[in-house]
């Protein structure tokens, strides 16, 4: 498969999304805000997220593993990158995983928390995602929302939000994400489709899918072909032109004014059914 990508920070902080892609795969990882809480790590999550995703990568270099293992594995090399952290710390540097592979007439697909895939078929969209983590601490999240983006007020009551899903991350009662232990990825939604259902697919961070499901500016079939025709940085872009209408977060409240984004596109070898699509853009 042919795979194009693109990440930006949301702001003036670094990136703590990350994205990847080689011919079998496409990857992208959400690194979790630590709203200025501690986390044990002294190396921070945008270096937590590019270990996680160079050992994924590594791990998953034989064609048919299933992605658990393969999570599984990276999840344990980078932690013994560094020992000298506390990887206990439930702030700990934690990371959203969504993985695509292309394996000859299947495409394999893992999600951990809330970065989707959507798969584009014959017959429409499939969004594959992990929303367990919409499900707890509903309370604090709405509490965040009464709050303008940027205030004083809003940054503490995200803290307060934080803190509290640290206490249930990874553990029964809560959600799970990739942190510093392999256990988060039997937890991990997996599944493979037949390669001849799907015609393009994206994987990205939620940074770039609000863009449908917070903002409703696009359909998935509009950001997919947004993709095809304009390929993942333009994309990017017009998130952002579209989060500058709304700096404050009045109109679509969320925690910063503009999120970490990534992206991946797959595309693939046409077959002649796809050079006759009615738009001429595939
Ligand atoms: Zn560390």
């Amino acid at each position: 498969m042919y795979v194009s990508v693109a990440t930006e920070p949301g702001g003036s902080a670094p990136n703590e999304d990350w994205v990847g892609g080689t011919p079998s795969l496409a990857l992208v990882l959400d690194g979790l805000s630590t709203a200025g809480l501690g986390t044990g790590c002294r190396h921070g999550v945008p270096w937590y997220v590019a270990q996680l995703g160079s050992q994924l990568v590594a791990a998953l270099a034989t064609g048919d593993r299933p992605l658990a293992d393969g999570l599984a594995e990276a999840l344990e090399r980078v932690g013994r990158l560094h020992p000298e952290c506390d990887l206990q710390n439930p702030g700990t540097p934690s990371a959203t995983v969504a993985i695509l592979r292309e394996r000859p007439g299947h495409f394999d697909h893992l999600v951990l928390a809330d970065s989707p895939i959507v798969l584009e078929g014959a017959d429409g969209i499939t969004v594959l995602t992990d929303l367990r983590v919409d499900e707890v601490c509903q309370d604090l999240r709405a509490e965040t929302e009464q709050f303008a983006t940027g205030t004083p007020e809003h940054r503490a009551s995200v803290a307060r939000l934080v803190a509290a899903q640290r206490k249930i991350r990874n553990t029964p009662e809560g959600y799970w994400v990739a942190a510093a232990s392999p256990d988060a990825a039997s937890h991990a939604l997996t599944g493979t489709v037949a390669a001849a259902d799907v015609r393009s697919a994206a994987v990205m961070s939620d940074g770039v899918s609000r863009l449908v499901t917070e903002y409703q500016m696009a359909t998935w079939e509009g950001l997919l072909a947004q993709l095809r025709t304009s390929g993942p940085a333009a994309l990017i872009r017009s998130i952002r032109e579209v989060e500058a209408t709304d700096p404050h977060g009045q109109r679509w409240p969320r925690y910063k004014a503009g999120d970490d984004a990534a992206v991946a596109f797959c595309s693939f070898a046409q077959g002649p059914q796809d050079a006759a699509l009615p738009d001429g853009s595939a």
